[in-house]
């Protein structure tokens, strides 16, 4: 830390992105990404930005948010865009959390959380979930903070059924409810048809994962027309041209390939049953995710362990080294290839002990 470095952050612990390693090529299962190319007109698009950078983007994003609108049958004023999902979280934290409205979430959960809670500085309480790492909705009912709920969870790839989540928002009339729906392409409901009746609801989604534009760096929220201008008022105060011109191409392109993009979700959730289905033989225990990836344990081999040995291998995993997560791997779901080897692999390890 250098001698310059505000106070206000000198205890901030920032967030651990998952490895991208340079230095050999691995099967990449750590980070969530899609093992498919973005779509073919999302990747022409973009490509024909190039000759237009020398322009800033239109920080209003006219044309993605009318084509999303025209896409999930909203008003246009019920969306905004932002740089990957994290950009979102980090406005809506800014914005509707604060002494008066700490914020809640589980205790396992999206790692970035608590981090964007640390950066502005908001108190957070973290609701331990089940021994099954279930959520036990009592728990937010009435709880009177802003709430921040991925679903599908994030490392377990649980769902919570969306009568639960409209309790949840129903019974915190007086604080925002933010659901984080980074996976939900995959599996789960959406609480995105809910926005016109509640004021409070915030919902977050992501084209890194299902829609192959991790790289791109999208994401949006969608809400009510007050909740979204909020979340402007805060994004033209901290970076209006937060969206690129080639992103915001690519994500149109996205948008209008939507077949491209329900294609890839269903080999993907195919690959991910297929993958369960060899892993649960081989001994493995697991939660039941609907995500694009599995939450996997085996009684032979501790989870550091495991992810010491696969890396060595050439195959990257993702292992948290926290006491109610220590035992496990989070495995992204790759192409059927990736997996076979995965598997293959994994027998060969439980072979070797
Ligand atoms: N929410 C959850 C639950 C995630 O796992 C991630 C990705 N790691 C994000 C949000 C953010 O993704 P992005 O910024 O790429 O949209």
């Amino acid at each position: 830390m250098s001698r310059f470095f505000s106070k206000k952050f000198a205890a901030l612990t920032p967030y651990t992105p998952g490895e991208q390693p340079q230095d050999r090529k691995y099967i990449k299962l750590n980070t969530n990404e899609s093992p498919f190319p973005p779509s073919p007109l999302a990747q022409r698009l973009a490509r024909e930005q190039a000759g237009d950078l020398q322009l800033y983007s239109d920080p209003e994003c006219r044309q993605l948010v009318r084509t999303a609108a025209d896409r999930y049958g909203l008003d246009p004023e019920e969306f905004i865009f932002t740089n990957g999902s994290d950009d979102i979280l980090g406005f809506a934290m800014m914005a509707f959390c604060d002494e008066d409205h700490p914020a809640v979430f589980p205790d396992i959960t999206y790692g970035f959380y608590p981090v964007l809670a640390a950066l502005h500085r908001i108190p957070y309480e973290e609701i331990p979930l089940k021994e099954d790492f279930t959520i036990r909705v009592e728990d937010y009912l009435g709880v009177g903070k802003t709430v921040l709920i991925a679903n599908p969870n994030a490392p377990t790839g649980i769902p919570l059924p969306l009568a639960d989540i409209e309790k949840i928002i129903a019974s915190n009339p007086d604080n925002v409810v933010i659901i984080d729906e980074a996976y939900v392409d995959f599996g789960g409901e959406s609480a995105m048809g809910l926005i016109r009746q509640y004021p409070n609801l915030l919902v977050t989604r992501t084209f890194s994962k299902a829609r192959s534009l991790a790289g791109g760096r999208l994401g949006f929220g969608v809400g009510c027309k007050e909740l979204i201008r909020d979340l402007n008022t805060l994004r033209f105060s901290t970076n209006p041209y937060n969206i690129n011109r080639m992103t915001m191409m690519a994500g149109i392109g996205s948008l209008l390939d939507d077949d491209y993009y329900k294609d890839c979700c269903a080999k993907i959730v195919a690959t991910r049953r297929k993958t369960e289905a060899a892993l649960r033989q081989m001994g493995f225990e697991m939660t039941d995710s609907v995500a694009n990836f599995l939450f996997v344990r085996h009684p032979s081999i501790g989870g550091r362990k495991l992810y010491e040995v696969l890396k060595e291998k050439g195959i990257l995993v993702r292992h948290f080294e926290t006491a109610r997560l220590r035992d496990y791997n989070r495995i992204s779901i790759g192409s059927e290839e990736e997996m076979k080897v995965l598997c293959e692999t994994l027998a060969g390890i439980l072979k070797e002990i």
